[in-house]
């Protein structure tokens, strides 16, 4: 580590350097207490909390006063950032799903849903209301339980993505891609030029000029990141619900709860998504550095299918998928019958889709990495002799390059 590098570890110094360098216009750091609503803070809690568990040394999370509806990650000062835009299409998104609920108890007779009126303009929607004396849901309070369960699973898949691009050395990857030189790519990484920010979301411009090749190798990385949330984003819901000793063999029903839960939150927000872009035909193929939202989910439930629960529980993960598939059907249904989850997830049946998603998928394995802050080939090839060996793979494995 260098010396800038060295230095750079404070929390301060991180907030100065973002404001110089990547702060638009009017935006600023998010100051949580001064909202008269707890869910800031709390958000603002959750995300300092996955930061620290799941990213070594001294990670930072911040919250962003701005209209913009983001997330990113800064590689150099390992820092995760979500804008408030973002906190507000996730307070529009679980809005929806708290009032369509029917339980723990259904919706008041002729209770109000705004969105029916104009669900795109209802998404669009930016400073979430919370004194609205319409918005019955949060003043409910079973159905606000459901608000804020949603709130808190979108909030974390986000953050996790982030923590994904980290995890997986995709700024180190990005300049060793266009360098192919280690030497190079050290010295690019410099402290002062936060060059590698990963975004949740392309903006309007920055992805525009990108190669076919770029384009590819940038919606691998978004398809890794997003892999690797949910896989954390399953366990993060099932060590909310098996807390106490009372849960003792009811693992199984858990694990398959807990998935069941992370997909439908991955449901809302790439259809949410998708209905904001327009459903385009750009947005369905990808063409600008990031891959459709369609095609997002579906490589979440296709790692999902592949590796199932892990050592969660013996269910088929498939069962998770087809249950979890029918109730947002359902849902997304009763919320919205303009977009519908079938009509849009059937895009997929496009033969250009196939074709362009085959390119990406054979580039994901470059971009996927088995430990944190580590990539190291000859240990990847050790591991998969070993497990393929069938024998217990046990490496001494730093924890940091
Ligand atoms: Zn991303």
């Amino acid at each position: 580590m260098n010396s800038r590098k060295a230095a750079m570890t404070g929390p301060e110094k991180k907030r100065l350097i973002i404001e110089e360098k990547c702060f638009k216009p009017f935006e600023r750091f998010l100051e949580s207490e001064k909202y008269s609503e707890n869910i800031y803070s709390e958000l603002e809690a959750e995300g300092a909390r996955l930061c620290e568990e799941y990213m070594p040394d001294t990670p930072h999370f911040f919250l962003v006063e701005s209209a913009r509806s983001q997330a990113v990650t800064i590689h150099e000062y390992a820092v995760v950032m979500v804008y408030r835009g973002m906190l507000d299409l996730i307070f529009n998104l679980s809005s929806m799903m708290a009032a369509v609920t029917q339980t723990p108890t259904p919706p008041p007779e002729h209770a109000k849903m705004p969105w029916q009126v104009n669900m795109l303009a209802w998404l669009e929607e930016r400073d979430f209301w919370w004194e609205n004396e319409e918005y019955w849901w949060l003043h409910c309070a079973e159905h606000r339980t459901v608000f804020d369960y949603y709130v808190k699973g979108l909030f974390k898949f986000i953050v996790l993505h982030e923590i994904g691009h980290q995890h997986n050395l995709h700024s180190r990857g990005r300049v060793l891609q266009s360098s192919k030189d280690v030497e190079a790519a050290t010295e690019d990484l410099g402290d002062d030029n936060p060059s590698f920010m990963h975004k949740v979301e392309p903006d309007d411009s920055d992805t525009a000029t990108l190669s076919a090749k770029q384009n590819i190798e940038s919606q691998a990385r978004e398809i890794v990141a997003d892999t690797y949330a949910f896989q954390f984003l399953v366990e993060e819901m099932y060590d909310d619900v098996c807390c106490d000793e009372e849960d003792k063999g009811k693992e199984a029903g858990l694990a398959l709860a807990a998935a069941y839960s992370a997909l439908s939150v991955a449901h809302l927000y790439f259809w949410g998504r998708a209905a904001l872009a327009g459903q385009a035909s750009a947005e369905e193929i990808g063409m600008h550095g990031y891959p459709s939202h369609l095609f997002r989910i579906h490589a979440i439930e296709a790692a999902f299918l592949q590796h199932g629960f892990a050592a969660m529980c013996d269910i088929p993960a498939s069962y998770a998928v087809s249950t979890a598939l029918a109730q947002s059907n359902h849902t997304f249904a009763t919320i919205s019958k303009r977009y519908s989850f079938v009509d849009w997830r059937l895009g997929a049946n496009h033969p250009e889709y196939e074709k362009h998603y085959r390119k990406i998928c054979d580039e994901v394995p470059k971009w996927s990495n088995g430990f944190f802050g580590v990539k190291d080939d000859e240990l990847f090839e050790l591991i998969s002799k070993a497990m393929e060996a069938g024998l217990e793979a046990s490496p001494d494995v730093p924890n940091k390059e």
